[in-house]
């Protein structure tokens, strides 16, 4: 066995090779970019050494510069992770060349595989069932339409360099095709450096079910079952899991005998996995390899008990299968949900910012996360935008499941979009109880998936309420007296009259509507309570606030919730409840229509649209003032109370943080 590896690689599988590896008592090195000195990878490590600057094509692409890092560190073995070097042949030749072990599959078999027409040239003679279509050198335009009119449509344009859902383009009818046909190869050469295309059926509504295969250098080679990765968004993978509902012990046979004979017609070893889509009627066509560890291996590994890790270590060390077919079985049912940085409204694009505030679900037999981050951390637009791996397991797919969206409903973030609350609606949606399954799910429940949540408000409205008078006269305590805190215009020193109602009304942006809010405290000591008042809605509470953690009684229901802020954003958690509001106006002080401050700040980050009055100018109560767009809404900043605006900070067409002051106001006597 290795003494010691390089994981040529980062983030959050970077951290789960090296606990394997720590577990089998080898020493760890961790690589790491200008942008990574701080990631949690290179803190897990025994050692790590800079490779250069953020863009990976200067870091964690630069093969030269890792396999240095391997010889400096004295490292036996590289591991590449998924992803930058994983698949590159080259890099595989060069490390036998400094002997060094490339704990992956021959560079013969990566080369195979690494082109999908050629690969699928392969899998034909190996007698591997392939997707009708074209796969091969002919690229003449004509050729290929006709090749489509043949095949008839729809048909599926692919670069045979592909990866990641780029460079493929669907084609309805024999008219698109040559716009398709330009449209696919230009994505695919910027993005591959190749613009070769094959064209293949397209079919109507197969599912992604992919086995997992390991073969040693002895001969032997096994299948570990398969996933299920038909919930894709932007043909990449968001939910995966084990078994694949409806697959039988019968049809998992031949696809998993399907597997080990492609994996054996390229000479493979390693862990690999064979891509097959699977129709309606039970027949699977090969799609590709993937000649690595998948990211979604965690699903495999929870229901065979098996480490998949240490097993390619144990493979590349030369050792021979620890199992044998015959040993391995399934036991119970896996999900994996992807978190991702990114926005699920805004077609699923990745965000970027910090995680203000990260806490994952409580990790147990049932539970697993897989991450790369802390609290703290940036996610950056350097790297993929993927939080964490979360990871349940249980007896059945029922029960996995409910595990699953009680992981995700307790998945606390803050600091930038993530897709949690979509992968939330997608687990729990009825759809997918159902296991009704295949490429086109997302789209084809868009409706349920994405429908606003009017219970999630009706419970978070109060708690956000209660939340925003607590902590404001948290902070006016804080606050010495005299102190004019904008942020703490609630100030018990000076405003409290014994047995006069105090009210309090904020502004909030919550689900893309405004809701006025207002907040009657009655009663001291003990007896405080507040009225809560929005919309036609009217509720009594109590509240204790400790930090971010509210304990609530609403109405008699005693409830808890977790808040959040970061940037004038709000996050509230409650149970399987989670709404994100920001305040537009700051609580304008008591009813007595005293002004509370001089001046009127930004909630959040935006533009300035449009600054509609002259600086001077006399306003009444509730005039517009400023309109603010952000988060591709407008909002608009309103006088406090009857006065003088006397000065703008910002002119329209600016960029302003939420937070900042936007003007100066000067309020009548
Ligand atoms: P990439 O390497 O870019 O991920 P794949 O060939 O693995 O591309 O395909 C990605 C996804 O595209 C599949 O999981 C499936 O959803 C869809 N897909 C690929 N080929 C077909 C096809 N012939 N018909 C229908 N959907 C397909």
């Amino acid at each position: 066995m290795f003494n010691k590896i390089l994981i040529a690689n980062r983030g959050e599988i970077a951290c789960r090779v090296i606990r394997s590896a720590r577990r089998m008592g080898i020493a760890t090195v961790a690589i790491y970019s200008s942008a990574d000195r701080n990631a949690l990878h290179v803190e897990m490590a025994d050692e790590a050494i800079l490779i250069g600057e953020p863009p990976p094509r200067e870091s964690y692409l630069r093969g030269d510069i890792v396999l240095a890092a391997a010889l400096r560190t004295g490292a036996d073995a590289i591991h590449p992770g998924y992803g930058f070097l994983s698949e590159n042949a080259d890099f595989c030749r060069q490390c036998s060349g400094e002997g060094i072990t490339f704990i992956g599959p021959p560079a013969s078999a990566i080369e195979a595989m690494g082109s999908k027409s050629a690969a699928k040239r392969i899998m034909e003679q190996a007698g591997v069932p392939l997707v009708p279509g074209y796969h091969g050198e002919n690229q003449d335009p004509e050729f290929l339409r006709s090749a489509a009119n043949e095949m008839g449509y729809p048909v599926l344009l692919k670069a045979v360099a592909g990866g990641g859902g780029k460079g493929m383009r669907i084609v309805d009818s024999p008219d698109q095709f040559d716009g398709a046909l330009a449209g696919a190869r230009r994505e695919a050469s910027k993005s591959f450096g190749n613009d070769v295309m094959l064209v293949e059926k397209y079919l109507r509504q197969p599912r992604h079910v992919e086995i997992q295969v390991f073969c040693d250098n002895h001969g032997n080679a096994v299948y570990l079952f398969e996933r299920d990765c038909s919930v894709q968004r932007r043909h990449q993978k968001i939910i995966e899991e084990a078994p694949a509902p409806g697959v039988d012990t019968h049809l998992r046979a031949r696809m998993g005998d399907a597997a080990v004979m492609a994996a054996r017609a390229i000479d493979y070893t390693g862990a690999g996995t064979v891509e097959f889509l699977l129709d309606r009627d039970g027949t699977f066509y090969f799609m590709e390899m993937n000649t690595r560890l998948q990211v979604e291996h965690p699903v495999t590994e929870m229901i065979t008990g098996l480490d998949l890790v240490e097993w390619q270590l144990r493979v590349a060390a030369g050792a021979s299968l620890p199992l044998g077919q015959d040993q391995l079985s399934i036991d119970g049912h896996a999900f994996e949900a992807r978190v991702y940085a990114e926005d699920p409204d805004n077609d699923f694009l990745p965000v970027t910012g910090t995680l203000s505030y990260l806490q994952a679900p409580a990790e147990s037999r049932h539970v697993r996360i897989d991450t790369g981050v802390r609290q703290g951390d940036e996610v950056s637009a350097y790297y993929d935008p993927m939080i964490a791996k979360l990871v349940v397991w249980d007896e059945d797919r029922n029960r996995a499941l409910r595990r699953l969206c009680k992981a995700l409903a307790d998945y606390r973030i803050s600091g930038m979009k993530t897709n949690v609350d979509f992968l939330y609606n997608l687990a729990s949606s009825s759809a997918f109880q159902q296991a009704d399954l295949d490429t086109g799910f997302i789209e084809r429940h868009h409706q349920e998936i994405f429908h606003q949540q009017p219970h999630d408000l009706e419970r978070a409205m109060p708690l956000a309420a209660l939340y925003l008078v607590l902590e404001r006269s948290e902070t006016a305590r804080q606050v010495s007296h005299g102190n004019s805190d904008p942020w703490s215009p609630w100030n018990l020193a000076s405003g409290w009259r014994l047995n006069e109602p105090h009210l309090h009304h904020f502004e909030l942006i919550v689900q893309e509507q405004e809701v006025a809010i207002s907040i009657e405290q009655q009663g001291i000591g003990a007896a405080q309570r507040y009225v809560i008042r929005y919309r036609d809605r009217e509720v009594c509470a109590r509240g204790d606030l400790q930090g971010q953690h509210l304990v609530a009684d609403i109405e008699g229901h005693r409830l808890q919730a977790t808040v959040a802020e970061h940037d004038g954003r709000y996050s509230l958690y409650s149970g399987d409840c989670a709404i994100q509001f920001s305040l537009l106006q700051p609580d304008l002080g008591e009813s007595d229509g005293e002004p509370a401050n001089n001046s009127l700040v930004a909630p959040m980050n935006g533009t300035i649209v449009a600054v509609l009055v002259a600086a001077g100018s006399r306003v009444t109560k509730g005039e517009q003032l400023v309109i603010m767009e952000a988060m591709k809404m407008e909002h608009s900043i309103r006088a406090p109370a009857d006065g003088v605006v006397s000065r703008f900070f910002y002119q329209a067409g600016e960029l302003v943080d939420g937070g900042a002051q936007l003007l100066e106001f000067e309020a009548d006597e």
